[in-house]
C-alpha cells in the first residue's frame, strides 16, 4: 500500500517536496494535555516567549534560504495580546515582500481572535483533533471536549482558512477501533492540509510510561490517507525521528508530500519538548544543501521558494466561485 500511495503522490506532485520551516515561538501553555512536555503542570519547563525581533530573525533565516512557508506553533495562553500578535503576522508578511503563506498552530481560540489573525495575513490553520474517540479524548485533555475541539475546525474552515488536522498514533488509553475511527473522521473533514504522527512519551508527563506509537502504523495512515485525498498537503512530521532513523524521510516514501524544517533558535527548541527528541540538523548552518542531499536519497527534492498552496485549498474555492457564494475572504483573494 505505501509503494501505491507513494507512486500517486509522485504523480499529483511530482518528485518536489514542500517546504514548511516551523517557529516554535513559546511554550507557554494553559492546558494539561496528559502526554504533552509542555503541558501546564510540568513544573520542570523553563518558559519562554520568542519577542517580536526573535520572531522574525527566525522566519528571516528561513527566507533567505528559499522557504516561503512558515509555522508560527506554540502553546495554548494568551502570551501575546490580540492585536500585537496581528502586528507581528503583517510584519512577518513584510518582512518577506508578501511572497509567503503563514500558518499558524496555537490552539483553540474564539472565532473573533481566528478571524482577527486570518484579516491579518495567517493563511493557514493547523490544529490536531488528536482522536475522535470522546472517551479518549476526555481522559487525555483536562477540561476539554472533542466537541468544541471540531467546532474550532470547522471555524476555521469558514473564515477560509487552508486548514490542517491529524490525530495522534498511539495516544494513551487509546482504542482497538480508534485508529480505523481516527481515519474516517480525518477523511471525512476534508482537510486541507494533514499532521498526523506518533505519541512519543515526554519525560515529567503522567503518560512517560506508556508505549510509543507504531511507526509502521503511521506510515499505513500516510499511505491510507494519501488514497483516499490524492491530492492533501501531508506532512511528514518530526516526531519520526525519534522513531526511527530517517524517519522523516521513509514516510515520503509512504505519501508524505511535505517536510517541516524546524527553525526554532537552538536555545528555545531545546525548551519546546513536546516529546523525548532526537537531535536534528536543520536551522544548524547548511541545512539547506543537507537537506537537498538526504531527501535526493529518496528520489525526492525540496521545492525552495514556492509557497505549496493546498490543491484542494483551490478546488474549494473554486467551487465557492462556481457556486456564485460570496465568502467574505479567500485566500486567494487577499
Ligand atoms: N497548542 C497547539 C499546538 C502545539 S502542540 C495546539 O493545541 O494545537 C502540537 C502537537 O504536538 C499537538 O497537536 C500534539 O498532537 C503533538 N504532541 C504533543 N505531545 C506529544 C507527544 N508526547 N508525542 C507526540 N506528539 C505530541
Amino acid at each position: 500500500m505505501t509503494a501505491a500511495a507513494e507512486q500517486l503522490c509522485l504523480q499529483n506532485f511530482g518528485n518536489g517536496v514542500f517546504i514548511r520551516g516551523i517557529v516554535e515561538f513559546s511554550n507557554v501553555c494553559g492546558c494539561d494535555c496528559l502526554y504533552c512536555g509542555i503541558r501546564k503542570s510540568n513544573r520542570g519547563v523553563s518558559r519562554y516567549t520568542m519577542n517580536r525581533e526573535e520572531i522574525l530573525s527566525a522566519v528571516r533565516s528561513g527566507y533567505e534560504a528559499g522557504v516561503r512557508s512558515f509555522v508560527l506553533q506554540s502553546g495554548e495562553a494568551p502570551v501575546y495580546t490580540v492585536d500585537s500578535f496581528c502586528r507581528i503576522i503583517e510584519a512577518v508578511h513584510r518582512q518577506c515582500s508578501n511572497e509567503i503563506a503563514l500558518t499558524l498552530s496555537v490552539g483553540e481560540r474564539s472565532r473573533s481572535e481566528y478571524r482577527r489573525f486570518f484579516d491579518a495575513g495567517a493563511d493557514r490553520f493547523l490544529m490536531r483533533f488528536e482522536t475522535a474517540n470522546p472517551r479518549v479524548y476526555a481522559l487525555n485533555h483536562p477540561g476539554r471536549s472533542l466537541e468544541s475541539r471540531f467546532e474550532a475546525l470547522h471555524t476555521l474552515k469558514e473564515i477560509g482558512y487552508e486548514t490542517g488536522t491529524g490525530f495522534l498514533i498511539g495516544i494513551p488509553h487509546e482504542e482497538p477501533d480508534d485508529f480505523e475511527l481516527n481515519l474516517e473522521t480525518l477523511i471525512a473533514f476534508r482537510p486541507h492540509m494533514v499532521g498526523l504522527g506518533p505519541f512519543v512519551p515526554a519525560p515529567q508527563t503522567p503518560a512517560a510510561a506508556f508505549p510509543p506509537g507504531s511507526f509502521e502504523k503511521v506510515l499505513q495512515a500516510y499511505s491510507r490517507i494519501r488514497l483516499a485525498l490524492p491530492k492533501v498537503n501531508l506532512a511528514s512530521v518530526t516526531a519520526l525521528d525519534s522513531l526511527a532513523a530517517q524517519g522523516r524521510y521513509k514516510a515520503l516514501r509512504a505519501g508524505a508530500n511535505v517536510y517541516m524544517p524546524n527553525l526554532t533558535p537552538a536555545d528555545f527548541r531545546k525548551r519546546y519538548r513536546l516529546y523525548e527528541k532526537k537531535s536534528s540538523v536543520d536551522a544548524f548552518s547548511g541545512w539547506p544543501q543537507i537537506l537537498e542531499k538526504e531527501m535526493s536519497g529518496f528520489g525526492r527534492r525540496p521545492l525552495w521558494n514556492e509557497i505549496g498552496t493546498s490543491p484542494m485549498m483551490n478546488e474549494d474555492i473554486e467551487k465557492i466561485n462556481r457556486s456564485g457564494i460570496s465568502p467574505s475572504a479567500t485566500a486567494s483573494e487577499r
